[in-house]
This record gives C-alpha cells, structure tokens and sequence, in this order.
C-alpha cells in the first residue's frame, strides 16, 4: 500500500488535449490536478475529477466539476431560477429526500477519501453536509455515478444538452482479474468511423487475488469490485448507455463462486455477466487491439497479457482474428506463484522466467506466431513500460497510443523495475495504483515473448478487449 496522499489523482490519466480544452472552459489555468471523467457527444470533457488538495496542499472539496460551458449555463439558469431555494424547501419538508441527499453527501464523502482518507471529514457534494449548495456539483456527480437525487433533478430539466446527441449508445465493463474497465460510447455515424468515447475509466480492485490458490474470491477483493461496477453502472445510466455490458475474463472463469457476481452484476448493471472464453478475450483483444491499422503490416500477432491470463492471437487482416490461445499466464498468477520477496531476488526472476517460457511455449504451439509481420501488445503491463520508456510525467494514452517499444528498451525496463521495491515501482508517476507490484511480472512475458520469438519491437495500443467489447455490441467491425 502507498503512503496516504494524492496518489490516484497524480497517477490519473490526462490527454494533453483535454488539458487544452478545459484551459479553454474554465477560461483560465486549471490550479487543481484533474482527470476527465465523463465527455459531451463530440468528444469534449463534460465533467473532471479534481484532486483532494491543490499543488500547496490547500483542501479542494468539489471532487467532481463540470466544464462543459453549455451544461454549465444550462445549470446556471436552474440556480437563477430559484433551484437552489426550492430545493432546501424540499429537503426541510421532506424526510425521505433529506435522507436521499444526506447519503449523496456521505457517498461523495467517502468517494473522496478513495484519494485522501482525511479528506472524508469535508463534507459531502461540493463540500457542503446537509442540503443544497451549488447544483452544479451535484449534477457533476451524478453523471459520475453518485446516487444523487439532486444530480439527478438536474438532469431531467436540461437534459440533453446538445442537440446532436445520437440514440443507440452502449456501455461495456471489462472486468479483468487485475482491473476493472468502463467504456462508455455513442455509435458512430458512418460505420468505418470509431464510435465517440464518452467515458473511459480503470480502477485496479485485483479481483483474482489469491483465485490461483484457493480457486474463489477473495471477499474483499469482490466487495472492492462491485463498489466500483456500482458506480460504473451508474455513471453509464447517467450518460443514457440503453445497454450495460460486462464481460469478465480469467479470474472469473476460474472462480468456483462466480455465481455470486453474476448475482450482483445483474442487479447492479441490469444485463447478465457473460464468463467470456479463452478464444473469444482473443478475438475481442485482437478487433480492439488491430482495427484500423494499415492491412499491408499483416499478419498481425496480438499479445494480451492480463493479470491471470495472456493471448496470442494471429490475424491476417486487422479486426478478424484467425488463430489464438488463451494461456493460464498473467502478471498476478505469475507474481503470486513465483515472487516472494520485495524487491524480488535472482530466484524470483529465474521462476517468473521459467512460467514465462511454459506459457510462451504453449502459446507458440498453438499458433503460428512467426508468420507476424507486426508485433502488437495491448493492455496495462505494455503500455505502462511504454509510458515510463517516454519518459511521461503523466499517464497520456495519445502519446503511448500505437507508438513503438523496442526489445532493448523493454529489457531495460524490465532490469530497472525489477531491482525497485513495490512501494518504489507504485510512486511512478505513470503507475496506476495497483500496477506496481505485478508490472515486473508482466514485463518478464512481454520481454520473454520478444526475445523467443524474434521481434525487436513491438507496436503498443490502448485499445484492446475493452474497445472489442464495444465495437461488437454496437455491431461494427
Ligand atoms: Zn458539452
């Protein structure tokens, strides 16, 4: 565990371009950390997450902030019209709504102190505790998920904002043995085009904790998991997803228990959990991980290292896999059976390296891995040694975004992180919360991948299954 502090918001995505756009909302420089939670149609962030502190270590209470300018006015206008008065009315008349409120107050309490423990004494939405202050705050954190009856009454009046919006839009959770995904997406209007994103998030709950031992969940592992399917599943109702989707891939193939998450994820998110296979996380990480790419880089080889799977996946044309397997490979099993000191010793590497081979191996049997024109890794353990290889000072997806990570550089990489201690690896400031512990397992795969077969370097992408899981619900391929 990391040192109390602002760790997830240092550590929280930011596109340079988002920086830009909500420079230009806000009319001025933003003084506050932030990352984008939820977009417009069009692309244009509609509501950011603020850190807990600003760079002095002064309290900012508001947590979540919209900047979209035409939500803002249309919010203001509320306010002018006497919403605020009105409301405080209500919630003095009216238990059961000054219960609804107060336990938003609490929520987005404890939402914060995910950030800074301390932080939960600030109060609730926009730092107030009781009643309503600034109803632009809580329409922010009702679009992110908070069960905000106010945020709530806010959206019914102004809703939609723009007049473009288009029906149809889709929300898919990958829930993953490490981290837990939302994508939330519009459907594009000429089918050749990527859908508009109008969410994307990843919180590491480490799901499958210990399942490569014992076979079930850990029951905190799970209840850190459905509190973030919880709000995921909110957050897409909020931005009008007319369908949640949640694929959930090695850890709950391998849980004898899985049924009390498929209970939960039917409740919570209002669809069934689809236990995806082996052979279909292949196809959906190669469409997610290919499409779009230039058809003459053929064939294409997809490695998907997950936390408690990885895929090799050969395809001739981008989007169609033709050949893959799933191997019992990822960089949590890996870490939990192999690593057992801090940092880990030549004989922990010596077994990380050993499991590596074996799955490579079975992966190298199974398809024909050297017919691959071009090398693509996909998901966190890539990416994240593709950020630090830039030298980001901040997680950007459009810098990593299909750029290429040479194989010497890798092998640097891999030396360096494996001789820092977890707490040395987790205050990268690239590494999601979460990541630091497993990345070097997952960097012997991609490393042990590159040297058997050959490839000195590979293209990294930040779309993988999660995207496929989108793009196949909305039907494009
Ligand atoms: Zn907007």
């Amino acid at each position: 565990m990391r040192n109390a502090g602002i760790s997830i918001v240092e550590h929280g995505e930011l596109r340079a371009a988002d920086l830009v756009a909500v420079r230009e909302q806000l009319g001025r420089e933003p003084t506050i950390p932030f990352t984008v939670v939820v977009r417009c149609t069009g692309g244009h962030p509609l509501v950011i997450r603020n850190a807990p502190v600003d760079p002095d270590g002064s309290p900012f209470p508001t947590t979540y902030w919209l900047t979209c300018p035409d939500a803002v006015r249309d919010v203001s206008r509320l306010e002018s019209d006497g919403g605020i008065g009105m409301l405080n009315e209500r919630y003095d008349a009216d238990p059961p709504f000054r219960g609804s409120v107060d336990a938003a107050h609490a929520e987005a309490a404890n939402d914060r102190a995910r950030d800074l423990p301390t932080a939960r004494t600030w109060g609730g939405v926009g730092g107030t505790r009781r009643g309503v202050k600034c109803l632009h705050a809580h329409y922010a954190n009702h679009l992110s998920g908070g069960d905000d009856p106010v945020g709530g009454w806010v959206a019914e009046r102004i809703e939609p904002v723009h007049a473009g919006q288009r029906p149809g839009r889709i929300a898919a959770i990958d829930q993953g043995t490490n981290s837990c995904r939302l994508i939330v997406v519009e459907p594009p209007r000429d089918p050749d085009d990527d859908p508009s994103e109008l969410a994307r998030d990843m919180v590491i709950t480490r799901l499958g904790e210990g399942i490569d031992r014992t076979g079930r969940f850990d029951r905190d592992a799970l209840e850190r998991t459905l509190a973030v399917i919880r709000r995921y599943s909110r957050r897409a109702r909020a931005l009008g997803a007319e369908r949640i989707r949640v694929g959930a891939t090695s850890a709950a193939r391998d849980a004898a228990d899985r049924r009390e998450l498929a209970d939960a994820v039917r409740e919570l998110a209002g669809s069934e959990l689809e236990v995806i296979t082996g052979a279909d996380e292949a196809a959906l990480s190669f469409l997610g991980g290919t499409r779009g790419l230039d058809p003459r880089a053929g064939p294409f080889l997809v490695l998907d290292i997950g936390g408690g799977s990885t895929e090799f996946v050969l395809g001739a044309q981008p989007g169609i896999a033709d050949e893959a397997i799933s191997t019992r490979m990822g960089s949590v099993r890996l870490t939990e059976r192999a690593v057992h000191h801090d940092p880990p010793t030549a004989d922990d590497l010596a077994g990380l390296r050993e499991l590596a081979a074996e799955g490579i191996a079975e992966g190298a049997a199974a398809v024909p891995v050297q017919r691959a024109e071009t090398f693509v890794s996909v998901a966190g353990t890539a990416t994240t040694l593709q950020a630090i290889a830039l030298g980001l000072g901040r997680y950007d997806p459009d810098r990593i975004h299909r750029t290429w990570l040479v194989a010497a550089e890798a092998e640097r990489l891999l030396d360096l992180l494996a001789s820092m201690t977890n707490d040395e690896r987790a205050a990268i400031p690239v590494m999601a919360p979460g990541r630091g512990d497993v990345i070097v397992a997952g960097a012997v795969i991609l490393v042990e991948t590159m040297r058997r077969f050959g490839f000195d370097r590979t293209l990294v992408s930040e779309t993988d299954i999660l995207d496929g899981l989108a793009l196949e619900t909305l039907g494009v391929r």
